[in-house]
């Protein structure tokens, strides 16, 4: 058993094309571990110190974090922590339009985290094969979205998740590779994008959770009999919805607006998130409400529990987003506080 905080970082992404057409200002920097805000209004300077923080603003400059940075940084080190026998998840957080979805999935060229941790860990598997250890890896992927469960990887909604076991496979001139990973993510990826058109910003306001449950069984021979032994880590990967419907700075029209569809997941997690620090800071027991949404129940483990947990915030360089900015770097800032107790998840049996 081990006590480890959450892991956490920041990403500043590069200006967008309405941004750049606005001329906009750049009010936030990075500075080794840590993120300064400048305020474009009341000139005050805010900093906060992070794990990581990556600025992806400008590739001309020196630490530009590009995808391969955030993946080597941040997600590879929870790869090694799950052959080890740990829970692992790194979960995105941010505004909308911040660039949660690049850092987690990205695109063609620009792979981001979930598909590099894929080919990772199975040309690791593929490296370890023919020793006695066997090795099982299953994928699901959902999205949750007002409360409810939708698996994107089949066609029309069934009320269980489907497990899709998968294979390496050799290919004769590329070598080993994941039999049906890419079409999988590639089917979940465009269904989460179709369910959103028409749908009045559903992605927005949607999660989407990529899981991947490895497990590794050895075979042994004690005295004639031969017993199994083995662990268990399940890997989640998630996009979380928009921050900013849950931000207090909004406009009451806006929040009369959202009122129905107020996001409860995200609202929760907020809370489970400030419960679990406060039960840091004051060491004194309090409630988290685990169970009072669908995200944090299905992330009950990640947070506060038996996982090695690392969280990324995604950030808008400019001036116009600083407030929410200003609420994100707080939220990475009280996730920093939360300890779990992550263990290897074994089982013995004749
Ligand atoms: P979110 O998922 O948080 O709503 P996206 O990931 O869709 O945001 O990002 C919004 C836009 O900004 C997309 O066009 C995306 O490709 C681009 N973008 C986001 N982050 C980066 C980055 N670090 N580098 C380059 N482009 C980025
Ligand atoms: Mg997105």
């Amino acid at each position: 058993m081990e006590n480890s905080a959450v892991t956490v970082a920041v990403r500043i992404r590069p200006f967008n094309p309405r941004e750049k057409a606005e001329k906009a200002l750049q009010v936030i920097f990075t500075s080794g571990q840590d993120t300064l805000v400048q305020h474009p209004h009341s000139k005050q300077s805010f900093s906060f110190t992070y794990d990581f923080s990556f600025c992806s603003v400008d590739d001309s400059n020196p630490a530009f974090a590009s995808q391969q940075t955030v993946y080597e940084t941040l997600a590879k080190p929870l790869l090694l922590r799950a052959f080890e026998g740990f829970n692992t998840c790194l979960f995105a957080y941010g505004q909308t339009g911040s660039g949660k979805s690049y850092t987690m999935m990205g695109f063609e060229g620009e792979a981001g985290v979930t598909p590099r941790f894929c080919q990772d860990l199975f040309s690791k598997l593929a490296s370890l094969e023919n020793v006695e250890v066997k090795y099982h890896v299953e994928m699901s992927y959902f999205e949750v979205y007002n409360e409810k469960i939708h698996d994107l990887l089949v066609t029309r909604d069934e009320p269980t998740q489907r497990r899709m076991p998968l294979r390496v496979r050799e290919h004769p001139v590329h070598g080993p590779y994941v039999a049906d990973l890419s079409g999988w993510l590639e089917l979940g990826n465009k269904q989460r994008a179709t369910a959103a058109t028409g749908m009045n910003d559903k992605s927005s306001r949607s999660h989407s959770v990529f899981t991947l449950v490895m497990t590794q069984t050895k075979t042994e021979s004690v005295e004639g009999e031969e017993h199994d032994h083995s662990i268990t880590s399940r890997i989640n990967l998630v996009d979380l919805a928009g921050s900013e419907r849950c931000n207090s700075a909004q406009t009451s029209g806006d929040r009369l607006r959202e009122g129905a569809s107020i996001n409860k997941s995200l609202l929760t997690l907020g809370k489970v998130i400030s419960a679990l620090s406060e039960q840091m800071l004051t060491r004194k027991k309090v409630f988290i409400p685990y169970r009072e949404s669908v995200l944090t129940w299905l992330l009950k483990e990640s947070l506060g529990g038996n996982s090695k947990t690392a969280m990324i915030a995604t950030l808008s360089p400019a001036g116009s987003n600083v407030e929410e900015s200003l609420s994100t770097l707080r939220y990475a800032q009280q996730a920093r506080t939360i300890i779990n107790v992550a263990k290897v998840n074994e089982d013995t049996s004749a």
